[in-house]
């Protein structure tokens, strides 16, 4: 049985189509959606960017990101060339005039859907809508998606807020944070909103705290530059990780539909309590083993003085009555241990347990909601150990991914940009941040980061390939707890 959902045809326009992020996801992306059978016939991708080049050379880059970068569809000549009959290119130039007329030509202006995707420097967003607007490209009907970073701060947040709604209704854009793209935190919201088991026990009557981890093997690499002038906290706690404690702690929304699910999350951000600038342990990491290979942070991004952080570990507070007593822990580091994001609900101890044998199971339930390297989610509980050997408890994992009861299309889902692409022709923009939830986000994180500015905190160096600085260890000890192991 398929079940790939088609979707109305529709007019692409990938401006950055030669980008790194275009080579990397989009067009492998939307090939592996091609692949699936979803990409209607007619259906046109236009990639736009600043080199001049026919659509032959566009297609011969796109073949081969496509063959790089589409992962498991080992895509045979004849569907790839299918595929790239769908590309044309246009030369244009954001900030000039050039090309926006040809661009105009390419689209088929008949009624269907077309989208512009903006995967380029955030500083081009406002020249791209104004020249769409001025050469009559702008529908009340098309469709913008922009990536991350939404700003710096508050302020440049809401000057591209202000900028894109020149020229766009909010309806019709879509900010894209591609960890909501991921199946499991789809999963998370069917888990809980799908089932009478969980919602009852969902809070903090029940649930001791909560511990998201964003933890990542590889450095800040070749773009050092960029990184550290964000730091951990504008790259990813502002953005994903508040995205990932959003969806654990709204409240359920009466329906499953865009603005319902994020007022819900807008409710949470502005709930969060603040936190104080010092209490947040911030990491820099250290050369590895092979210093040549995996230089020091500070050498990475060559600021030998660098106060920029790589590593975040924090405690968060929901001043709301669900929450109010159950905190979260966020943590989130480049160079660590393994590459793994984790949501784990550890709920509290029975209040009373009946068996003698307490060495063995932990009686705690956690349910572990794993986003990468394998997404799924288990729940442990405690059972019998099987044998003769009496009433002896042992913790198993409850296994809630179904790999094997769906089969193999559930085995290899679609990649987080894929079925965000394809939300944005559908329509559907609940898995895209408003822009009064990034400005709330952006509001609760600036005092925390003007904090270190003006205390000029400097970031404690922890070891590579490591689980971050002691002092997150003790972050967690002062509250009797341990970090779920990086695995
Ligand atoms: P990139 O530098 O690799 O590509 C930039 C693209 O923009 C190129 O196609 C270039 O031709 C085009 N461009 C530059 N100036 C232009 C102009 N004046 N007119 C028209 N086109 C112009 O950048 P990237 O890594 O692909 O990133 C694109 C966007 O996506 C950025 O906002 C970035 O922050 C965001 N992003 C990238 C990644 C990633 O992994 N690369 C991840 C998340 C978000």
């Amino acid at each position: 049985v398929s079940r790939v959902i088609p979707v109305d045809t529709f007019d692409l326009v990938i401006f950055g189509g030669t980008g790194d992020l275009a080579r990397r996801k989009i067009l492998p992306g939307l090939f592996r959606r091609f692949c699936a059978g979803q990409i209607p016939s007619d259906a046109r991708i236009i990639g736009a960017a600043r080199g001049e080049m026919d659509n032959d050379a566009y297609r011969e880059i796109v073949a081969e990101a496509v063959r790089e970068f589409s992962g498991s569809h080992h895509c045979e000549d004849g569907t790839l060339e299918g595929f790239l009959e769908k590309l044309s290119y246009a030369h244009v130039d954001a900030r000039g005039e050039d090309g926006w007329e040809t661009l105009k030509q390419l689209m088929s202006r008949d009624g269907r859907i077309e989208a512009f995707y903006f995967s380029v420097a955030p500083g081009l967003f406002g020249d791209i809508a104004k020249r769409l607007h001025a050469h009559g490209m702008v529908s009340p009907t098309c469709r913008v998606v922009v990536e991350k970073p939404f700003g710096r701060d508050l302020q440049s947040a809401r000057e591209l807020n202000q900028t894109l709604a020149q020229h766009f209704d909010e309806s019709q854009i879509y900010r894209i944070d591609h960890y909501l793209g991921k199946e499991t935190v789809q999963n998370l919201m069917a888990v809980r909103f799908g089932n009478v088991l969980f919602e009852p026990l969902w809070n903090s009557q029940y649930i001791d705290h909560i511990q998201i981890t964003v933890a990542e093997t590889v450095g800040v690499g070749g773009r050092g530059e960029y990184y550290d002038r964000s730091g951990a906290m504008r790259d990813m706690v502002q953005n994903h990780l508040m995205q990932l404690l959003c969806l654990i702690a709204m409240e359920p929304p009466a329906k499953f539909d865009p603005d319902a699910v994020r007022d819900e999350k807008l409710k949470v951000i502005r709930a969060l309590e603040p936190v104080m600038p010092h209490h947040v342990v911030r990491g820099q990491y250290m050369a590895g083993e092979d210093e040549d290979a995996h230089p020091d942070y500070r050498t990475a991004v060559g600021d030998p003085r660098s106060k920029t952080e790589s590593f975040i570990a924090m405690k968060v507070n929901l001043a709301n009555w669900r929450w109010a007593g159950t905190p979260f822990y966020l943590r989130t580091g480049k160079r660590m241990s393994a590459r793994s994001s984790e949501i784990a609900v550890v709920f509290k101890p029975l209040p009373h347990t009946i068996f003698e044998d307490v060495e063995h199971g932990t009686n705690r339930n956690v349910l572990a909601i794993q986003l990468q390297p394998n997404e799924g989610i288990t729940m442990d509980v405690t059972i019998k150990e099987p044998g003769p050997g009496g009433m002896r408890l042992i913790d198993v994992p409850l296994d809630m991914t179904f790999a094997e009861a769906l089969g193999p299309e559930v085995e290899d889902p679609p990649d987080a940009y894929e079925r965000l692409i394809m939300d944005v022709i559908r329509g559907n923009q609940t898995l895209f941040m408003r822009g009064d939830e990034v400005e709330a986000a952006w509001a609760w994180t600036d005092p925390i980061i003007a904090g270190w500015e003006a205390r000029g905190d400097v970031p404690k160096p922890y070891e590579s390939g490591g689980s971050g600085p002691v002092e997150a260890d003790q972050l967690m000890a002062r509250d009797g707890l341990i970090w779920r192991e990086i695995t």
